[in-house]
């Protein structure tokens, strides 16, 4: 069996002076010249040492000026801290400032990196980072590998905002996108998600509709083909957004 990618945390160079340190729980950073722009802050503290190392060894002794959370649940935020008693690093996210809808650009001579926030798929608190030159997309949790990234009802309201959100994030273009957990990929698996979503909708409502039993639909939506490689998802991934569609077919909301 081949073994889960995540396994052992790989460094990526993704450009000349960006680097993403993919695991279970994902990190980034870029060279911006005179400091060292991070984004998210992972999991487990103790993993402080570890990445101050791959950070020196990749871009150099330079100060890690600001840190940028794709939100600000645990798993993306546990070392803000460390960052701030450094270096004296600034916190971004949408509890430590306000940030214009549009975005907020971090600009060096060589390099852009814009935050942008996209409430409502996964918290009120998302954003993406989008670095255009090194054409990288930290998605955060919004690309969970087959997640649907929201837990509320999918009524007609969320199924549009996701769908858009996804529409904007796929008008990146990105080379990588890099969720918040689990391998790298690239646009063609945001575009296969939408696709995905679509079809979760249109067979479990449809059954659910035709008074298919829970039992019948669980066992007769099975995971797609293609699909069958995605980061946990025949695992856990594909049920989990199986029962939310269920969930929402059976509260009424796929028709509101
Ligand atoms: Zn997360």
């Amino acid at each position: 069996m081949a073994g889960d990618p995540t396994d052992t945390p790989l460094v990526i160079s993704a450009g000349d002076g960006c680097f993403i340190r993919q695991a279970i729980d994902n990190m980034g950073w870029c060279d911006m010249g005179d400091y060292i722009l991070v984004v998210d802050a992972l999991e487990d503290a103790p993993l402080e040492g570890e990445v101050m190392a791959a950070i020196a060894e990749t871009v150099g002794d330079k100060p890690v000026r600001y840190v940028l959370n794709t939100h600000t649940h645990y798993d993306h935020v546990s070392l803000n801290g460390a960052f701030v008693d450094r270096f004296g690093a600034e916190i971004v996210n949408q509890r430590t400032t306000t940030i214009d809808p549009a975005g907020r650009v971090f600009e060096s001579p060589g390099r852009k990196v814009c935050m942008i926030p996209m409430p409502g798929c996964h918290t009120r608190e998302d954003c993406v980072i989008w670095a255009p030159d090194d054409r990288v997309l930290f998605a955060g949790d919004i690309f969970g590998w087959g997640l649907i990234p929201s837990g509320g009802l999918l009524n007609a309201e969320l199924r549009g905002l996701l769908r858009n959100t996804y529409q904007r994030l796929i008008d990146f273009d990105a080379e990588i996108v890099v969720p918040g957990h689990g391998p790298v990929c690239g646009a063609a698996e945001l575009v296969r998600w939408v696709e995905y979503f679509d079809w979760l909708l249109e067979t479990v409502g449809g059954m659910a509709a035709a008074g298919k039993s829970d039992g019948d639909i669980k066992a007769t939506v099975t995971p797609p083909d293609d699909m069958l490689g995605w980061w946990r998802f025949v695992a856990w991934k594909h049920a989990d957004a199986l029962s939310k569609v269920l969930t929402s077919a059976r509260r009424g909301a796929l028709d509101a």
